[in-house]
C-alpha cells in the first residue's frame, strides 16, 4: 500500500503491529520473545542479522545468585551492584534485577542456552570483578554463569530461535530512522529496507528501543562498529532526554592496539596484571579484591601505573595480563575464545607469554531513562519529576534503568538485558490489547525521517562522513577518557560543537538507496554526535568523582551535592541547532519491597 506523506516524495509501505521492537540483541530478542509469547502481534526490526548483534561478542557470562559454586544470596548481589554503581544506581530497580535474575537464567537454560556445567550437572559459575560474598565482607563469590567464554553467542542463538517459535515477524537488515510521535505519545517508527531501498512505516501500540550502546563515539572501543546508539539519537530528536551519559566504562583489558576485548573472566580464572617492574600492582590499589576489583578501579590503577612510567612496551604505554601460569587444559576449556584472540590480534601464545592490554571504552552506563518495567520516562514535565512516555519502551544498553549507576559490574549487563527484556514483555501483556484498532497516523508521520534521509542522501558538502567521525572519536578519546579535568572537558565541549557544525558540510557520494553504506554511516554519525555532545556536557557539569567519572579537580565523591542523575536534551540534527540542556533527578533511595533494605552510601574500597 502507498500512503501519502507531506514530506519528500518517497513511496511508503505500511504495517500495523501491536508491538514493534527495534533491535535484535539480547535485550531486543528477550522483549520480542516476551511480547510474542503474550499473544501480541510483534515485529522485530534490526539493521544486522539478529545473531550478529553485539551481544554475540559477550564472553564472560551473566550474573545471578544461583549458589552453584559458592554460597550466595540475592541481597549480596544487590549490595555489590549498589556499591559497584557508586550509589548512583536506583535501588528499587537493582532489587528487581537481582531478585529476578535466577529465574531469568533458569528460563534461558530451559530455552536452550548450553551453559558450561559443574560435575553435578548444575550451571558453572565463575568469579567476576566486584562480586563478593557476604555483603562485601567475604571472599569473591562465584556468581557469573558462563558458556565457556562465548556466553553472548549461546544466549543470542537460543533467544532468536525462541522468538521464531512464538511467530514474531523479523525485518532483518532494516535501518530504523526515526520514531513517530503524536502529542507526546510514541505511535510507531519509520525504517529503510537496506536491501531494496523501500521505506516502511510501522504503526504500533508500543515501540521498544533495544538498539544497544554508542561506544563508537570513541576512537578505540571493544564494541562493534554497529554500536552507534541509534535509539538514543531518535529519542533526542523526539525532544526527550537521555540520562547519566557522562558515565562511560573503560574495560581494563582491551588488547593493546586492536581494542579487542579480553573478558574479565580471564582474571576470574586466575589471571593477573603486572607493570614494567613485574609487580602485581593491583595488590597496592585494592588489597582485598586485587585484580578482581571493579572495572573503574582497575582501569584507573592501570592508567596511573602508565602515567608514572611503569607501563610496558617500547612506549611504556600498556600493561601485561598473565595467564601463562594457568593449566593450558583449563584455558582450552574455559577461555578458548580469548586464547584465539590473543593469537590473532597480538600474536601472543597465552599459555607461554603475557598479553599486552590497555583500558578500552566498553560500555555506556547512561542511556534512555526507564522505570523497571522498561517504560521510558521523561523528566520534569508538569512539575512531575518522572512521567511515562506513552507507547515507548527501552531496554538493554540503550536504556538506563538505572541499575549500573556510575559503574557497571562485569556480567551484570547480560542480566540487565534478560531481566528487563522479560519485564517489558510482562508490562506489554498488561497494557497492550492484542489486535486493538489503532487510529490513523497523522499525515506528517514520516516527515522527520524522510526529510533527514533525503537531506543526507543528497548531501553535497566538502567533508566526507569518515573525516567528521574521526574528529569526533579523537575528541572523545582525548577529552572524556579515564581521567578528566575541568580544562580538558571545557576544551572537549568547544571542540565537539565545532565538529557538529561540520555536519552541515558533510559529503555523501552515493545517491542510491540500495545498500548505501555511505548514507547509513552518515545517519549513524548524526546519532552518535548528539550523544557525544551530551556526554561531554554532563561530564563537565559534574563536579565530583563517582564510578567511571574520575575528575582530577574534584577527586572525591560528593553525595551532598551530586548523588543525583544527570538528564540531558540536545536539539537539532545534521549540524543545525545543537544546544544542550541539562537537568537532574533524584536517585531512588528506596527499595521495591520490604524484604530488601536500602543500602546507605559509604566509602567504596575493594
Ligand atoms: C566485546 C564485549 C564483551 C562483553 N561481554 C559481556 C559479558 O560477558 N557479560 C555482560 O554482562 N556484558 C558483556 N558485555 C556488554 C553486553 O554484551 C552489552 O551491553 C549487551 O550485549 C548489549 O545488548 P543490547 O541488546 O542492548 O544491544 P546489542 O547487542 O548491541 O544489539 C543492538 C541491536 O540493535 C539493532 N539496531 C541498532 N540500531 C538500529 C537501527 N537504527 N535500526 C534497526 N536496528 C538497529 C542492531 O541490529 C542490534 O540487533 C560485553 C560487551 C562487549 C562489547
Amino acid at each position: 500500500m502507498t500512503q501519502e506523506s507531506t514530506g519528500p516524495a518517497y513511496k511508503i509501505i505500511d504495517h500495523t503491529y501491536d508491538t514493534v521492537v527495534v533491535g535484535a540483541g539480547g535485550s531486543g530478542l528477550r522483549a520480542t520473545m516476551g511480547s510474542a509469547e503474550a499473544g501480541l502481534k510483534t515485529a522485530c526490526i534490526t539493521k544486522v542479522f539478529p545473531t550478529r548483534s553485539h551481544t554475540v561478542a559477550a564472553q564472560g557470562g551473566i550474573a545471578a545468585s544461583l549458589k552453584n559454586n559458592t554460597p550466595d544470596h540475592w541481597t549480596w548481589h544487590m549490595y555489590d551492584t549498589v556499591k559497584g554503581s557508586d550509589w548512583l544506581g536506583d535501588q528499587d530497580a537493582i532489587e528487581y534485577m537481582v531478585r529476578e535474575a535466577p529465574d531469568a537464567i533458569l528460563e534461558l537454560e530451559h530455552a536452550g542456552v548450553p551453559f558450561s556445567r559443574n560435575e553435578d550437572g548444575t550451571i558453572y559459575q565463575r568469579p567476576f570483578g566486584g562480586h563478593m560474598q557476604n555483603m562485601g565482607e567475604g571472599p569473591p563469590v562465584q556468581r557469573t554463569c558462563a558458556a565457556a567464554d562465548r556466553t553472548g553467542h549461546a544466549l543470542l542463538h537460543a533467544l532468536y530461535q525462541q522468538s521464531l517459535k512464538y511467530a514474531a515477524d523479523f525485518y532483518i537488515e532494516y535501518f530504523a530512522i526515526d520514531l513517530i510521535m503524536e502529542n507526546g505519545k510514541c505511535v510507531g517508527v519509520i525504517a529503510l529496507c537496506l536491501d531494496d531501498g523501500s521505506i516502511h512505516r510501522f504503526r504500533s501500540q508500543a515501540v521498544v528501543l533495544a538498539t544497544g550502546g554508542y561506544g563508537r563515539s570513541y576512537f578505540t572501543a571493544t564494541s562493534a562498529h554497529t554500536c552507534t546508539g541509534d535509539g538514543g539519537g531518535m529519542v533526542l530528536r523526539a525532544g526527550l532526554c537521555l540520562q547519566d551519559m557522562e558515565f562511560v566504562q573503560f574495560h581494563p583489558t582491551g588488547i593493546y592496539g586492536a581494542g579487542v576485548l579480553i573478558t574479565e573472566g580471564a582474571r576470574g580464572e586466575g589471571g593477573y596484571l603486572t607493570n614494567s617492574e613485574g609487580e602485581r600492582f593491583m595488590e597496592r590499589y585494592a588489597p582485598s579484591a586485587k585484580d578482581l576489583a571493579s572495572r573503574d578501579v582497575v582501569s584507573r590503577s592501570m592508567a596511573l601505573e602508565i602515567r608514572e612510567g611503569r607501563g610496558v612496551g617500547p612506549n611504556k604505554d600498556h600493561i601485561y595480563l598473565h595467564l601463562d601460569h594457568i593449566d593450558p587444559k583449563v584455558l582450552a576449556q574455559r577461555l578458548p575464545g580469548i586464547t584465539e584472540s590473543g593469537k590473532i590480534f597480538a600474536g601472543v601464545d597465552l599459555t607461554r607469554q603475557p598479553l599486552p592490554v590497555v583500558p578500552t571504552v566498553h560500555y555506556n552506563m547512561g542511556g534512555i531513562p526507564t522505570n523497571y518495567h522498561g517504560e521510558v520516562m521523561t523528566i520534569g514535565a508538569d512539575g512531575n519529576p518522572e512521567t511515562v512516555v506513552p507507547g515507548l519502551f527501552a531496554v538493554g544498553e540503550a536504556a538506563c534503568v538505572s541499575v549500573h549507576g556510575a559503574n557497571r559490574l562485569g556480567s551484570n549487563s547480560l542480566t540487565d538485558l534478560v531481566v528487563f527484556g522479560r519485564a517489558t514483555g510482562h508490562r506489554l501483556k498488561e497494557i497492550v490489547k492484542p489486535g486493538a484498532k489503532q487510529p490513523e497516523l497523522p499525515k506528517d508521520s514520516a516527515d522527520l525521517a524522510l526529510t533527514r534521509l533525503d537531506h543526507f542522501r543528497y548531501a553535497d558538502g566538502g567533508t566526507p562522513t569518515a573525516a567528521i567521525r574521526k574528529e569526533m572519536q579523537q575528541n572523545m578519546s582525548a577529552h572524556a577518557a579515564v581521567f578528566r579535568t575541568d580544562e580538558l572537558m571545557a576544551e572537549g565541549k568547544a571542540a565537539i560543537a565545532e565538529t557538529y557544525k561540520k555536519m552541515q558540510d558533510v559529503k555523501v557520494s552515493d545517491r542510491g538507496l540500495i545498500w548505501n553504506s555511505d548514507l547509513i554511516e552518515t545517519m549513524e554519525l548524526d546519532n552518535l554526535i548528539g550523544q557525544a555532545t551530551v556526554t561531554l556536557h554532563g561530564a563537565h557539569a559534574r563536579k565530583e568523582s563517582r564510578g567511571a567519572h574520575a575528575h582530577e579537580d574534584f577527586p572525591d565523591r560528593d553525595d551532598a551535592n551530586w548523588m543525583k542523575h544527570t538528564v540531558g536534551w540536545f536539539n537539532g540534527w545534521g549540524g543545525k541547532g545543537g544546544e544542550v540542556r541539562l537537568d537532574y533527578r533524584p536517585v531512588h533511595e528506596y527499595t521495591l519491597t520490604d524484604d530488601a533494605q536500602y543500602i546507605k552510601p559509604k566509602k567504596r574500597v575493594y
